[in-house]
């Protein structure tokens, strides 16, 4: 009933025709709940636990070798979810792994309807959604309980749409990524599993009833990274230990060397990197800011 149509990529297909929903876990390989939870779907699917009368639901676990080694790459600073150019397949192989593997993965984002990316962050954070704000993308969020929504129109994480929730919208499909909480804490795993069957029933694929619980969200947008320089960066006090620490205009959030950071605008640090991941002229955290 599941078949491994490439490495860690498992196709199930209805009884009748219908949408095509992806769920991926592992895309980071030391984000630990995604990868259970696609690992408990897959065998929920074998076991004729949840039946599918409709469509094609494919399970992937994004980086395997990152999996296996549970670090965030293959190697330090490769990343699976910076490796999709939505010239991907145009683009001449690169040999690097991450490429390779995004190369496997690219035509199933294409034909999905959806894509739901499982993470999980290194510092402590409460569950959210990185997508575009859309009512279609609310109607498949929905299902995943988080208060923010976090969007990047100006593409300041990686200059250009690079992640598979990107690659999927820009393929006409609806993508996004949930990030389930803290990458160590696996206690989310049941919660998660059962928020992907939901997706699915309300999709038409499973059996069943579902109400999404009502949830005004917060929606956000990404303004602009901190980049760490030469001169190293220190957070200043109660800054940078977890995603979503709220800060005032004018306040300063830490220091280039001597020099201090301030920015002009309310708003909130995301995506704070540990000190491992940190790399001189690359992000070591981001600012967002409140849009609705
Ligand atoms: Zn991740």
């Amino acid at each position: 009933m599941m078949q491994q149509i490439k490495p860690c990529i498992w196709e199930a297909q209805g009884q009748a025709s219908g949408k095509t929903i992806t769920i991926i876990g592992g895309t980071h390989g030391n984000e630990r709940t995604g990868v259970e939870v696609v690992l408990k779907l897959k065998s929920m699917i074998e076991s004729g636990e949840l039946f599918l009368k409709t469509g094609t639901v494919y399970l992937i676990h994004g980086n395997p070798r990152a999996i296996e080694i549970s670090e965030r790459g293959s190697e330090p600073f490769l990343d699976l979810n910076r490796s999709f150019p939505i010239s991907l397949l145009m683009n001449e192989p690169t040999g690097v792994y991450e490429d390779t593997r995004a190369r496997e993965i690219a035509p199933i984002l294409q034909k999905s309807d959806i894509v739901v990316d499982l993470h999980a962050t290194n510092k402590p954070s409460e569950p959210f959604v990185a997508s575009m704000h859309s009512p279609y993308h609310e109607e498949v969020y929905q299902w995943f309980p988080c208060q923010k929504v976090l969007s990047d129109p100006g593409a300041v994480l990686a200059g250009e749409p690079v992640t598979t929730d990107e690659y999927t919208d820009a393929h006409g499909g609806i993508g996004l990524c949930y990030e389930t909480g803290q990458a160590s804490d696996l206690a989310r795993v049941d919660e998660v599993t059962q928020n992907a069957i939901n997706l699915l029933i309300d999709q038409g694929l499973v059996e069943g009833v579902v109400t999404p619980s009502i949830c005004e969200h917060e929606l956000y947008e990404l303004t602009e990274p901190i980049i760490l320089t030469q001169n190293g960066f220190t957070f200043a006090e109660g800054f940078g230990e977890r995603s979503w620490e709220l800060f005032t205009q004018g306040t300063t959030l830490g220091h280039h060397g001597p020099t201090p950071f301030v920015v002009g605008y309310d708003g909130v640090i995301v995506f704070p990197k540990v000190p491992e991941h940190r790399k001189v002229g690359k992000p070591l955290a981001y600012l967002a800011k409140r849009v609705k």
